[in-house]
């Protein structure tokens, strides 16, 4: 992810209708529902949308159905083109869109960039795949056969995406999706229906995708939700957000009348170890980055900071000294480095964790403020295995630091947690790192460096409760397609009876 830091943001321009786009057209929603689209900065209104009912759903699921047949047989040139010209799109718009994800998701100037280059990488690398998916023939045992197995579109893939990284999370299904001859539903999460949503059918629109390949229904969870997965449409739904909805999500698609693959991207819990042998000024660093970018708001965020003994307080001493440093605030500002928190229940969950965290004895080092909806940085030092703030996954500009006898025992903290998404170690020793990385129970762990990463060629994805499935790559190829196997008989073959 290259980073760069720009002016404040422009104002927002009226690129974005404030309708439905179902089965290519902008319309209004059906249900009785309007949604509200505010800033989490200052609460102004930034759009409002009649919300999508069932049968919105059902039009988008029909459309898609048969649009997606269509799509596939497109030549992979074709394919990638459309893909190609979305990219592009990013570059000519980057500053519209980075002003919605500043206004709608409270995203900093420096997250709102990483956003974009995140986006638009996924979507030129996406643009790949139409060439690089493949099939294989094989041996067989059989005098005169041969076994080919093709690998083709899943069909019609329901998406649905959280509000954090509302553009990146729903492009990285929605991209490789498309390229690979499937068509997309799409359903963003409530806090941010058009950086999640809106403005990606925006941007297939332009690119020319054929209408209704891709629909994005905006809509209340307690209304589509359920229908969203159970339709008997989707054969894939890809589900990005919280462990409890998503295991939830998870069995819906297996109960429901019509069995559905699914990748779930759910929740993390990051351990992020400081070894003796470390670079604590380094660490320091990378911590602060890896806790605080976008308020901490992140499924990778640095959750646990585990240091060991001999380090202990200089590491704690010097992040402190940092934390006190950072601005928080208006995300336009280019120097704000934490902004606000997404809506009013995210923040009181907060208010209730650092309150809980003095209660159960965790040392308060630096203690931040609520202004409006945002928190400035709260630290917590001599956090135990037992407090909320090991336990859970934070979601907030809370740092709790936690003291590990050794390297061992550091170990076994980083492993002490449901959920393994993602991870990171600190040392002046590779070989070292590498193998204490490979001890840790997660699907992705950085030697030297953040948790925070997603490159658009590597792997992405957790272990344990963080989910199932992997994104990216040659993973979002395999991921996007299935198998077919078709054999052929040569010649007449000798039954037994
Ligand atoms: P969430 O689970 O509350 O919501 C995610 C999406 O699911 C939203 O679009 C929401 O509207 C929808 N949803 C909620 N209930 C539903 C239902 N019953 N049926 C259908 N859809 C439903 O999560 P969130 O608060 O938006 O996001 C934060 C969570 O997401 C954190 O736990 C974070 O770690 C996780 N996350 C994971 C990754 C990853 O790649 N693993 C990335 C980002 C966020």
């Amino acid at each position: 992810m290259t980073t760069q830091v720009q002016s404040p943001a422009p104002a927002l321009t009226d690129w974005i209708p404030s309708k439905q786009y179902i089965a290519g057209q902008w319309r209004d929603g059906s249900s009785e529902k309007t949604l509200s689209d505010k800033s989490p900065f200052d609460g102004t209104e930034l759009m409002s949308i009649r919300q999508a009912s069932r049968e919105d759903l059902d039009e988008a699921y029909t459309a898609a159905a048969k649009a997606q047949l269509q799509w596939a047989a497109q030549t992979p040139a074709a394919r990638r083109a459309v893909l190609e010209r979305a990219a592009e799109i990013f570059d000519e718009r980057r500053d519209e869109i980075i002003a919605w994800l500043a206004a709608e998701s409270g995203s900093t100037v420096i997250k709102a960039n990483i956003e974009v280059d995140s986006a638009r990488a996924i979507t030129k690398e996406s643009a790949t795949f139409p060439h690089r998916v493949s099939g294989r023939i094989l041996q067989s045992d059989v005098p005169g056969k041969e076994s080919r197995v093709y690998r083709g579109p899943l069909g019609v893939v329901g998406v649905i995406s959280p509000w954090n990284f509302p553009l990146h999370l729903s492009q990285r299904s929605v991209a490789p999706a498309l390229a690979l001859g499937n068509a997309v539903v799409l359903k963003p999460a409530s806090d941010t229906p058009v950086t999640g949503g809106l403005m990606i059918a925006r941007i297939f629109e332009e690119a020319g995708l054929p209408a209704g390949v891709l629909s994005v229904v905006v809509g209340a969870g307690s209304e589509i939700g359920d229908a969203f997965v159970e339709h008997p449409v989707p054969s894939f739904i890809s589900f990005t957000g919280s462990t409890p909805v998503g295991k939830n999500l998870g069995a819906l698609a297996s109960s429901g009348p019509t069995l559905k693959h699914v990748a779930l991207e759910l929740g993390g819990n990051s351990p992020f170890v400081v070894l003796a042998d470390a670079d604590v000024d380094q660490a320091v660093k990378a911590a602060i980055m890896g806790k605080f970018l976008h308020q901490g708001q992140i499924c990778m965020a640095v959750n646990r900071i585990i240091v060991e003994d001999a380090v202990y307080d200089e590491f704690v001493e010097k992040f402190v000294a940092h934390a006190k440093t950072l601005k928080s605030g208006d995300p336009t500002d280019p120097q704000t480095t934490v902004g606000p928190i997404i809506n009013a229940k995210q923040l009181e969950g907060l208010q209730r964790k650092i309150e809980l965290a003095q209660e159960q004895g965790a040392r308060l080092v630096v203690e931040g403020e609520t202004n409006g909806q945002v928190l400035s940085p709260y630290v917590f030092a001599d956090v135990t295995k037992d407090m909320e703030l090991f336990q859970e996954e934070i979601f907030g500009p809370i740092a709790g630091i936690i003291r590990a006898a050794d390297a061992e025992d550091a170990l076994a903290l980083a492993n002490a947690s449901d959920l393994g998404l993602a991870s990171s170690v600190f040392t002046s020793d590779l070989d070292r790192g590498v193998l204490f990385a490979r001890r840790i129970k997660a699907g992705m762990t950085h030697v030297n460096d953040i948790p925070v990463q997603d490159e658009a060629h590597v792997a992405f994805g957790g272990e344990k409760n963080s989910g199932l499935g992997r994104f990216n790559g040659e993973w979002a190829i395999e991921e996007f397609t299935t198998d077919h196997t078709v054999t052929l008989q040569r010649e007449p073959r000798q039954y037994p009876f």
